[in-house]
């Protein structure tokens, strides 16, 4: 446990400006709020918010960092509340605190990650402030340090897991070398402790055999740069079991192969002096061939920069040889967290699973210093998606604003065609909803379905709507050209002929199309009429006998008025020869989201999306049509907005609100007094207005009145 007065002066050594009171008030506060809790190990519950303190201050990190640490447990795990944090402690580290703590809960809900790349997404997309990101991985450090504690078997499996899964890979994508390596080798131990103790029987074995050590490479090495004319200070260790066995997985290579364990780095001062330094090592040993990489000219997409190389050391032995700058050694080590004090030299990164990389490495190169780094870099790039979980937990990325039937296309394009409703966290909901992060969708399928046209205006996947696309091309196809064909062996039957499709093949050229087909889709969709296509079968054929001509199109042809104009009610996607009306708890208006539900006898009642009547409907999916507005044709027809309105009971309010409603074309068609007072009124108002945008208005004017207090509209 660090002590209260060590934990300040570590962070004031890096930050001389630091805020001491707050710390201080932090470190108390949660002590006190942890109280007599423990942990598995036996220890005071506080060990562990203070000893995750400490590690971020080996990342230098800011006050508000080093304060969420200590605080990161006391909303979840004690009496403490958001209000208390933030009266104590301020904005900024109410929201830090916040997002470790969605970050915690996501984990105790999903321990399925076979969708690991996602699940890290996920994460990613939850934290909003790189920060909290930097205290989570800190805070899984220590709980992977005291993991031998926790007796469970199986619990200490499934984090070690989790942790070799998302969280060490999570470090390396922010370049937290140090952390990951940690998080691994700990992960390790737990999830394969077999593996890994051949592994160590393995590295001593080689270790006797060679009869080198690490100090005596070290002390060769520095002999041979003493000439160089620059400063060099070298480090060298032995490989962590775990990136040897993984080595060995990835080169497939065997214990008897093994033989390249140690390791060794080369700090120098400037980019010259690393390629100096690689000539002397390649001059005075002989290079393993194979083995160099230039991480300088084309850095690592975390930014990791340095050289690699291979060599023969003193004995024939196979060392790694790493050089790099003091620059470069402390991006290697801190990652982000470096990259605040030192900008320049992160190179670009190519390849589109960086993309977030190259935004936040764009972020930072656009802040000016240290604060804004640490204020302002947020996690923006997975703002724009979303990311859901299907009932089996695999995880599916979507574009912002997608719906469940962007989420049906993207499970298979089989489940989008034939999808007839969703449940979302359970509960049936439109499938025009959008939808949110973390949402569980399961998506209804029907055999009997097809895609609607409907769809089409709310997707937002390109892969659904292309499919939508097809499927109505090929179904419009089918339809214009029954129609057409039918209208031209009217057409041929009142001009004297029998239609026969051979008397049509002589003039295809002539008819810019391709088959008999082509001819009758055309007719059928109004692009030629059937006159057009006698007269060229039969020239000369007298145009009386032909009479005037109509096409009917065949989306307007099925309208129940049999006009050729729009239908009487201005919705889409209904059931052709279906009553329809408007429901009278929520009275929909032109522009509201709407659904339709469908009422034996009754034809179909159309609800706004929010409607609190769907509730009861929601076990009944069969019922649920997805239904929109017409919006193409301007409509006429005039609506009725139910409005709540709270007044003052004052002389003059009604007269005040009935004028400003015909001020701005409305008109009252009923009123109702539902409360009075001695002070207020509530009354429940219909208006009549031409569609959503028009209420709207309206309550925009009425709000702008000093009688009125409130004005809502009604709902269900
Ligand atoms: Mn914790």
């Amino acid at each position: 446990m660090i002590r209260q007065f060590e934990l300040l002066e570590r962070v004031l050594e890096y930050d001389p400006d630091a805020d001491e009171d707050a710390l201080n008030r932090a470190y108390v506060y949660a002590m006190k709020m942890h109280g007599s809790q423990k942990r598995a190990s036996g220890d005071p519950y506080f060990s562990h918010p203070n000893e995750v303190a400490g590690i971020l201050t080996e990342y230098r990190l800011d006050t508000a960092s080093i304060i969420t640490a200590l605080l990161h447990d006391t909303v979840e795990d004690t009496d403490a509340t958001a209000e208390d944090l933030q009266k104590h402690f301020g904005d900024e580290v109410l929201q830090l605190v916040d997002g470790v703590t969605k970050l915690t809960r996501i984990e105790l809900l999903s321990d399925q990650s076979q969708q690991a790349e996602n699940f890290r997404k996920l994460l990613l997309a939850m934290s909003k402030d790189i920060r909290v990101l930097l205290v989570k991985l800190a805070d899984r450090l220590h709980n992977m340090r005291t993991l031998n504690y926790i007796e469970n078997p199986n619990k200490r499996h499934r984090i070690a897991q989790e942790t070799m899964e998302i969280y060490a890979p999570l470090a390396e994508r922010i370049g937290m070398h140090a952390i990951k390596n940690e998080l691994e080798e700990l992960a390790f131990a737990e999830l394969n402790p077999d593996a890994r103790n051949s592994v160590l029987t393995r590295l001593d074995f080689l270790r006797k055999e060679s009869g080198e050590s690490i100090s005596g490479i070290i002390g060769q090495l520095t002999d041979l740069m003493k000439g160089s004319g620059f400063r060099v200070r070298i480090f060298g260790r032995e490989k962590q079991p775990h990136s040897i066995w993984r080595k060995m997985q990835r080169e497939s290579i065997t214990f008897e192969q093994l033989s390249d364990i140690m390791a060794f780095r080369l700090i120098v001062p400037g980019i010259d002096d690393v390629y100096r330094a690689l000539g002397a090592i390649h001059a005075a040993y002989p290079v393993v061939p194979g083995r160099f990489k230039d991480y300088i000219s084309t850095p690592k997409p975390n930014g990791y920069q340095s050289l690699h190389t291979g060599v023969f050391g003193p004995r024939g032995e196979r060392i790694e040889v790493q050089i790099r700058t003091e620059e470069m050694q402390d991006v290697a080590e801190r990652g982000v967290a470096a990259h605040w004090s030192y900008k320049q030299g992160v190179g670009s990164t190519e390849g589109p699973q960086y993309r977030w990389l190259r935004e936040l490495l764009e972020i930072l190169d656009q802040a000016s210093g240290p604060e804004e780094f640490l204020e302002n870099t947020k996690l923006e790039m997975f703002q724009d998606q979303v990311f859901c979980f299907t009932p089996k937990g695999y995880l599916i990325s979507l574009p912002f604003g997608a719906t469940p039937v962007d989420f049906a296309y993207a499970v298979h394009s089989e489940v989008g065609d034939t999808c007839v409703g969703a449940k979302i966290n359970g509960r049936i909901r439109p499938l025009k909803v959008e939808l949110r992060n973390g949402d569980q969708v399961e998506i209804l399928t029907s055999k009997a379905q097809t895609p609607s046209p409907e769809w089409e205006r709310f997707v937002v996947t390109g892969r659904a709507r292309a499919r939508i696309r097809r499927f109505m091309r090929a179904r419009e196809r089918e339809q214009y050209g029954e129609l057409g064909r039918s209208i031209l062996i009217k057409a041929f039957r009142e001009a004297g002929y029998e239609y026969s499709d051979k008397a049509l093949d002589g003039v295809l050229k002539r008819l810019k199309s391709n088959s008999a087909h082509d001819v009758f889709a055309a007719v059928g969709s109004g692009h030629f009429t059937a006159r057009e296509v006698v007269e060229t079968v039969y020239p000369g054929v007298k145009a009386k006998r032909l009479g005037p001509e109509k096409v009917v199109p065949i989306g307007r042809a099925r309208t129940r008025s049999g006009k050729e104009k729009t239908p009487s009610v201005p919705i889409v996607g209904l059931i052709s020869g279906m009553a329809v009306h408007f429901a009278g708890c929520c009275h929909p208006l032109p522009g509201d989201r709407i659904v339709g539900i469908i009422t034996t006898g009754k034809g179909v009642t159309i609800h706004t999306i929010d409607c609190h009547e769907l509730e009861g409907l929601s076990d009944q999916p069969e019922r649920w049509l997805d239904v929109s507005w017409e919006m193409e044709g301007q409509d006429a027809d005039i609506h009725v907005g139910r409005l709540n309105l709270v007044l003052s009971n004052e002389a003059g309010s009604l007269g005040a609100i009935s004028n400003i409603i015909a001020k701005n074309d409305g008109n009252i068609s009923n009123l109702n007094i539902t409360n009075r007072s001695a002070d207020f009124f509530e009354i429940l108002l219909d208006i009549e207005v031409k569609d959503l945008k028009h209420l709207t208005n309206i309550i925009a004017a009425l709000r702008a009145s000093n009688v009125i207090n409130e004005v809502e509209r009604a709902r269900g």
